[in-house]
């Protein structure tokens, strides 16, 4: 789990080099979305290898860049990652519900 010590670390970070200047919403998307492709590489190529045991320097790495653009996203747009997520994992409860979804990878809109 995420502290509230550690977002304000990553903020403070950001705070002491003064970069808030340079994060607008859409450069930090667009950050978001290098870091993720960063993450997606650690297993390109890896054939069957879908374990992380063997990745996973590189894993903490790239998940940690994934979410610290978060941090900083969320702080810049305003919004409380605490219940941005919460108001998702409600409206996905609803998108699907256990007694259809359990054990089943269809998307929501294939449910029956
Ligand atoms: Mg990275």
């Amino acid at each position: 789990m995420l502290k509230d010590e550690t977002i304000r670390r990553v903020l403070k970070f950001r705070d002491d080099r003064d970069w808030r200047q340079f994060h607008t919403p859409k450069d930090l998307a667009i950050s978001l979305n290098l870091e993720a492709a960063e993450l997606l590489e650690i297993f390109q190529w890896s054939g069957a290898d879908l374990e992380c045991r063997d990745k996973a320097d590189k894993l903490r790495e790239e998940l940690a860049d994934v979410l610290s653009c978060c941090i900083l996203m969320a702080d810049v747009c305003g919004l409380d990652l605490d219940e941005i997520v919460n108001e998702k994992v409600t409206k996905n409860a609803v998108k699907y519900p256990v007694e259809k979804a359990r054990g089943n990878a269809a998307k929501y809109t294939e449910l029956h």
